[in-house]
C-alpha cells in the first residue's frame, strides 16, 4: 500500500528528472492524495505543481529543501507550508543559488583536471533553467559513459573527499529555520539517518534544530527497515517534534522508489499534518 501522504519530492526545478506537472501526475497515479514539492533551494516549480495538483484533486503543500552547513557537514531542512513570495526567503534562495553557481564552476574545473572536460557544460545542459547540483554532474557522467550509474558517480567522484568534490559553505541551521518560519512554514529536519553522525551527535543536531524553532523531523524517508522507523519515531517524540514522511523521489530511474512508496508512519509521534486544515480527512496517520 503506498502512502497517501508524501511530503518530500523533487522536480526539475532542482535535481529531479520530471517537470512539476509530470511529477504530480505520477504521484496521482501512485495514489498519493497529499504531497509537497520540496526542491533544493528553489520555489520555481511550485506554481506549476500546485496547478497540476488542483486539477487532479491532490492536496498540495508548498515546500522547499534548504541546504545547511552544520559542524562541517551538509544537513537538509525541509520547509512545509511556506509562502514562496516571502522576501527574506527569496533573498536567501538567491544567495544559496549563487553559492551553487560558484561551486559548480569549481567542480567543473576539478573534474576537467581529472580528465573529464566538458563536465560543467554537460551538467548545465541537463539542468536547463535550474541551478546545477551534484546530481546533474552525476547524470552527465553517466550519460557520457564515464560511470555506470549515479551511485558510482557519487561514490567515485562527487562525495566528500573524492576528486570532483568541492565543499560549499551553506547557510547556518538557525538561518534556514528562520527563513522558513518567516515565510509562515514549518521547518522539518530531513532524513536524519543519512548524515555521517553517531547517535549522540545526531541528538545534538536535533537539539540545536529544536532550539532554533524547528517543528518536525522526517521519521519516514522512503522505504526503511522497521527498526529505523522505531528509532526515529522515538527520537522525534523525545525531542518534542512532529513526524513527517516523504519519499525524496527524484527520478523514475530510481526504480526502487516511487512517490508515496514509503514505509508506514509510526504511532510513536504526532504527525506534522496534525492541525492542518482538514488533512485528517485524507489519511489516518497510524493506518
Ligand atoms: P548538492 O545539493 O548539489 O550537493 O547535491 C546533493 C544531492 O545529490 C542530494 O540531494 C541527492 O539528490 C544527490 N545525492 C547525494 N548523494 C547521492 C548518492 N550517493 N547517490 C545518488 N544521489 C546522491
Ligand atoms: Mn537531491
Ligand atoms: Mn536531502
Ligand atoms: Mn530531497
Amino acid at each position: 500500500m503506498p502512502s497517501a501522504i508524501d511530503l518530500h519530492l523533487h522536480s526539475n526545478a532542482s535535481d529531479g528528472a520530471l517537470t512539476p506537472g509530470d511529477l504530480v501526475a505520477l504521484a496521482h497515479r501512485q495514489q498519493v492524495r497529499s504531497m509537497a514539492l520540496t526542491d533544493h533551494d528553489s520555489v520555481e516549480g511550485l506554481a506549476d505543481a500546485r496547478r497540476a495538483a488542483e486539477s487532479l484533486g491532490i492536496r498540495f503543500v508548498l515546500g522547499i529543501e534548504l541546504s545547511v552547513s552544520w559542524e562541517r557537514i551538509d544537513v537538509h531542512v525541509v520547509g512545509l507550508g511556506i509562502d514562496p513570495g516571502e522576501s527574506t526567503l527569496l533573498r536567501g534562495i538567491a544567495q544559496q543559488q549563487e553559492k551553487r553557481e560558484t561551486r559548480a564552476i569549481a567542480m567543473g574545473e576539478r573534474l576537467a583536471r581529472k580528465g573529464f572536460p566538458g563536465a560543467l557544460e554537460g551538467a548545465r545542459s541537463l539542468a536547463g533553467e535550474a541551478t546545477v547540483t551534484r546530481t546533474h554532474f552525476a547524470r552527465w557522467m553517466v550519460s557520457a559513459g564515464h560511470v555506470s550509474d549515479l551511485q558510482a558517480a557519487f561514490k567515485r567522484y562527487l562525495r566528500r573527499g573524492k576528486p570532483g568534490y568541492v565543499a560549499c559553505d551553506w547557510i547556518p541551521l538557525e538561518e534556514a529555520v528562520e527563513w522558513i518560519r518567516r515565510a509562515g512554514g514549518q521547518a522539518v529536519l530531513a532524513h536524519p539517518l543519512r548524515y555521517p553522525l553517531n547517535q549522540r551527535k545526531l541528538r545534538r543536531l536535533i537539539d540545536r534544530f529544536t532550539e532554533a524553532g524547528g517543528e518536525g523531523m522526517e521519521v519516514v524517508s522512503g522505504r526503511q527497515p522497521p527498526d529505523q522507523t522505531t528509532l526515529l519515531g522515538q527520537l522525534c517524540d523525545w525531542h518534542g517534534l512532529k513526524g513527517s514522511c516523504g519519499s525524496d523521489f527524484h527520478s523514475p530511474d530510481q526504480t526502487w522508489l516511487t512517490p508515496g512508496g514509503i514505509s508506514p508512519f509510526p504511532r510513536l509521534c504526532p504527525p506534522i499534518w496534525q492541525g492542518w486544515p482538514d488533512i485528517d480527512a485524507w489519511m489516518d496517520p497510524a493506518a
